[in-house]
């Protein structure tokens, strides 16, 4: 068995506890930035002490706490495409959709360059991310699973979380749709594949089966 390749770092921001990942390969000085949140100087300064480019920045949904720190990421790498679900585009530009605006603060982010959706496969700095639709939380979320290495690993936003679930008490969100992708596109992977999800610590998929509250497995 090859020794895993992926290494990840974690960077929270102290509000809304929102989870930056940085994903790379070993050996390989790129890498994937996912959901920057407000605390983009505390990502930048990992990024430089690991020596690290990013190749893409990369958002599972458009709440203004995962997209806070795209604009200085951009200015930081302008050759990093932004990639985000279809559906949740317009959240980037939007403030109410956003959420910010009912947060007192009218952010928005850089335009996407890049639109994902269900089925589509993102490549970049090594890595192979299948892109699933999960609707619920947000309209246009996506997950990004890695499956070039045992365990499997899903970068997950806000949609399953350790003991729990991503509010769905948005304009754009439903109860009914989130269990759906939860129980049609999470829970259908390996027991042990690991859910780094967008607030709080990192799960799996098997534990979550026996433990959630809200979407028991059966
Ligand atoms: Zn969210």
């Amino acid at each position: 068995m090859p020794s895993n390749r992926l290494h990840l770092a974690v960077v929270v921001s102290q509000l809304f506890q929102e989870n930056a990942y940085i994903a790379h390969l070993e050996g390989r000085s790129d890498c994937l930035v996912f959901d920057p949140g407000l605390d983009s100087p505390s990502i930048l300064d990992k990024l430089s002490e690991l020596t690290l480019e990013p190749v893409a920045i990369l958002n599972t949904h458009g709440h203004a706490d995962h997209i806070a720190g795209n604009a200085a990421l951009k200015e930081a790498f302008p050759n990093a495409p932004l990639v985000i679900g279809a559906n949740d585009a317009s959240k980037l530009t939007n403030p109410v959709e956003n959420l910010s605006r009912s947060h007192g603060v009218d952010l928005i982010s850089p335009d996407a360059d890049q639109l994902v959706n269900e089925g589509d496969v993102f490549t970049d700095a090594g890595f192979e991310l299948e892109v699933y639709d999960t609707p619920g939380h947000s309209i246009g979320h996506v997950i990004f699973v890695f499956k070039a290495e045992s365990p499997w690993v899903v970068f997950g936003g806000d949609v399953l979380f350790q003991g729990s679930i991503g509010r769905t008490d948005f304009p754009d969100g439903s109860f009914e749709q989130l269990a759906n992708s939860i129980r049609s596109k999470l829970y259908t992977l390996p027991d042990d594949t690991i859910v780094l999800p967008g607030h709080g610590p990192m799960t799996t998929i098997g534990f979550e089966k026996q433990h959630n509250p809200f979407i028991p497995g059966d």
